[in-house]
């Protein structure tokens, strides 16, 4: 099940309110759009309101995110819990209008269907912290062999490198 939100009588009743909610499995989530799911689902509940030719949305989206860390790679469950507001219109002129605002952008639809899963993708991935650690002291993979250094020790010389050297060394890589 795709996030479809049907607006066949909602886009012409002013006033009306509509409940909606929606679920995505793991696999589905994965199929759609690309987010991995750690465990559960992502679940998506909220309104669909009609107000003068805008139909704003609003919601709260729920998910546990599997990211790896920016270490070591290693799978981290990230849960999310993150606000859904976007105004939809199908009146070209009201549209425009939105986009002239740097406020609030209303997005442009036509037919009785408003696809919400892209926006929900955005809204995710503007949720997300900036830095993903499987622990606060992940201790990465060893730059040289690879071995991830939380598991095992290797035997790669880890002493810093004169920084002098660092930046000769770093030209020779882009070499
Ligand atoms: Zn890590
Ligand atoms: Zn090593």
């Amino acid at each position: 099940m795709a996030m479809i939100c049907k607006v066949d009588q909602l886009k012409n009743i002013d006033g009306f309110v509509g409940e909606l909610r929606f679920e995505l499995t793991k696999a589905e989530a994965a199929d759609l759009c690309r987010l991995e799911l750690a465990e559960g689902n992502l679940a998506f509940s909220g309104r669909a309101e009609h107000r003068n030719r805008v139909i704003h949305i609003t919601g709260v989206i729920e998910l546990i995110l599997a990211r790896p860390c920016d270490r070591c790679g290693e799978p981290v469950s990230i849960p999310l819990r993150c606000d859904f507001a976007e105004d939809f219109t199908n009146v070209p002129e009201k549209a425009d209008e939105g986009a002239m605002s740097e406020e609030e952008e209303v997005h442009f639809f036509s037919g009785d269907e408003i696809d919400l899963l892209p926006y929900v993708e955005q809204a995710i991935y503007l949720a997300l912290p900036m830095k993903t650690l499987c622990r606060p002291d992940c201790k990465g993979l060893c730059p040289q062999c690879g071995t991830n250094l939380n598991e095992n020790e290797c035997s790669c010389d880890q002493s810093p490198i004169d920084p002098r050297l660092a930046v000769l060394a770093d030209l020779l890589n882009k070499g």
